[in-house]
């Protein structure tokens, strides 16, 4: 089986999604899967327009108010406080609702069924090389992960998949690194850079995946970050050069690999040592 290699960051704008897309362009047999499903730009590297594949729905209580006794179990069981009763009033959140289904298991009278709520699409894209599959929550939803579950399940046992994380280290983020091989953790040789970091490097050790860093923009900044891999014992995968060109590049959407072939090295590289260590 191939590996599952994640690609996160603690916080946005490191330029994750680059190099996701230029380590999947780097490797043989790869593809792509950006779980950023609040903001996926991973098919700005690609010419062809991103086709819909599937919606996403998620099932949404609805309440028989005929047969509910307000007895407040669904209220009490539901830790996203999507139901209270007030009074004589059953109220239902639907912006909160995270589809788990419990309050309807857990009502002893049979007062709530369930519809699906539509949160989101899939869509296909990439080209001959590499296959890229990306999610759009839907404006005002809150909860993305139903999508990214969905989309984890695109990965196909015969290659390699590179998973573009969501920023941060929210629900997202950790669905997005579990079940992974291993997760490459993306930031800039700065104060804030290495603030997130180390705010990364918490969660990915609290799910058990191992990790390794790649520094962006180096030469931005100071050695602050380099310092704390050295004492965390953390690999030290890569140092993307704070390079003009690169972001030349980023702005009219040409991977680096292709404006500058001889950075497909160092992604190479990258993908190499990540497999000494597994
Ligand atoms: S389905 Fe889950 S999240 Fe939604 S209201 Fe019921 S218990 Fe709460
Ligand atoms: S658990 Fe069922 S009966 Fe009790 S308040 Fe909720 S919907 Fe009504």
């Amino acid at each position: 089986m191939k590996l599952k290699i994640v690609v996160a960051s603690g916080k946005g704008g490191t330029g994750k999604t680059t190099i996701a897309v230029n380590l999947a362009m780097s490797i043989e047999n790869a593809m792509l899967i950006d779980c950023d499903v609040e903001g996926p730009n991973s098919h700005i590297f690609f010419k062809e327009p991103m086709v819909k594949l599937k919606d996403v729905s998620i099932p949404a209580p609805v309440f028989d108010l005929d047969t509910c006794t307000l007895c407040g179990k669904c209220a009490d069981f539901c830790q996203y406080n999507a139901i209270s009763i007030i009074g004589e009033k059953l109220l239902f959140f639907e912006e909160l609702c995270h589809g788990c289904g419990g309050c309807k298991i857990i009502c002893p009278v049979d007062a709530i069924t369930e519809r699906d709520h539509h949160i989101g699409i899939i869509e296909k894209g990439g080209n001959e090389k590499l296959v890229l599959y990306h999610g759009l929550l839907n404006i005002g939803e809150p909860f993305g992960v139903p999508i990214i579950r969905k989309l984890k399940g695109f990965a196909d046992d015969s290659k390699t998949t590179i998973f573009d994380s969501p920023p941060g280290t929210a629900c997202p983020a950790v669905e997005s690194i579990r079940d992974s091989d291993y997760c490459v953790l993306v930031t800039e040789p700065t104060p804030f850079g290495l603030h997130d970091l180390t705010l990364s490097v918490d969660v990915v050790r609290e799910i058990g995946t191992p990790f390794g860093v790649v520094i962006n923009r180096d030469g931005i900044g100071d050695d602050r970050v380099e310092k704390y891999c050295k004492e965390q014992n953390i690999p030290l995968l890569a140092k993307i050069p704070n390079d003009i060109k690169i972001a030349r590049l980023y702005s009219k959407g040409i991977p680096i690999v292709e404006g500058i072939p001889e950075y497909k090295t160092l992604f190479a590289d990258i993908y190499k040592r990540i497999k000494e260590v597994i």
